[in-house]
């Protein structure tokens, strides 16, 4: 009898455990989504405003009698709200991503995108005296959202020719390979230590090299990157590159058959 009456009360605290373990999940998930909801709102409110800002900048920089050294602070105001659009923008990409907004795929061929991508930055990359290469594969018709691919590609080139030294080279390859599309972005740059590679992705994570060179930067840009890839069913990796510096290889499906139910 005892021996029942002692089951009975090891099953009794098993559920209450059990239960206290489903209370906590569900409030953990709840105020989850309360965070994501905040950053999702708080940034769509600083939006607008920065707008503001920058047209009003925009708009001043016009007057052709404006004192130089007035000039050289409008400048400043640019620059500063250029960053801080960018910044509101990967906020709210993270927070509609992590609400698993779904992609609208289309049947698209990189190829030119790519093109796009290197001719744009072809331009910062020799004001920083860094040499821009391209070697584009005749490539296949992939399953992909033009905008997004658009900003990995952005994304990964304007990081290259940032953490390049004058002098280096950034080699953007794309190869048809085994059904997959694969993209290598490749620089000689300032490189990442070892040991934090396995934190690149992670959010707000900026490298020692970055912040010990004081080159500006939030950390978002390469988590924003990695959600799309992974939207897309892709995979993106980094790893030391052979010239020194870094490489980032990105993989995405090339399923022609399926291009043709999208
Ligand atoms: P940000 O560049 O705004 O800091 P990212 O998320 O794009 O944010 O990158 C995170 C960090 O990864 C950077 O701060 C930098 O330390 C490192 N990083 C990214 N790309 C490169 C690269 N090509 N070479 C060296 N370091 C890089």
């Amino acid at each position: 009898l005892h021996d029942i009456t002692e089951r009975r009360r090891l099953a009794d605290q098993r559920e209450q455990l059990l239960e206290q373990e489903q209370l906590q999940v569900r409030q953990l998930r709840e105020l989850d989504k309360m965070k994501d909801d905040l950053v999702a709102v708080v940034s769509h409110e600083l939006r607008n405003p920065i707008g503001v800002i920058r047209g009003y900048t925009e708009l001043m920089a016009a007057d052709p009698d404006l004192p130089e050294v007035l000039r050289q602070d409008l400048t400043v105001i640019d620059h500063t709200s250029a960053r801080l659009t960018h910044l509101v923008d990967d906020l709210l990409d993270l927070a509609q991503l992590d609400a698993g907004k779904q992609f609208h795929l289309v049947p698209l061929d990189p190829g030119p995108l790519i093109q796009d991508a290197v001719r744009t930055h072809r331009i910062t990359a020799s004001a920083r005296q860094v040499t821009l290469i391209s070697e584009v594969e005749p490539l296949p018709v992939i399953p992909g959202e033009p905008r997004r691919l658009q900003q990995v590609l952005d994304n990964l080139l304007s990081n290259a020719v940032k953490y390049s030294l004058p002098g280096g080279t950034v080699t953007v390859t794309a190869r048809h390979h085994d059904d997959r599309f694969v993209l290598t972005i490749a620089d000689t740059g300032i490189g990442i230590p070892a040991e934090q590679y396995p934190h690149l992705f992670d959010r707000f994570f900026r490298a020692s090299t970055a912040t010990g060179l004081g080159i500006k930067g939030t950390g978002l840009g390469l988590a924003v990157t990695k959600a799309i890839v992974e939207a897309h069913d892709g995979t993106i990796s980094a790893e030391p590159g052979t010239d020194g510096g870094t490489r980032f290889i990105v993989s995405l499906p090339a399923r022609v058959q399926l291009t043709a139910e999208l």
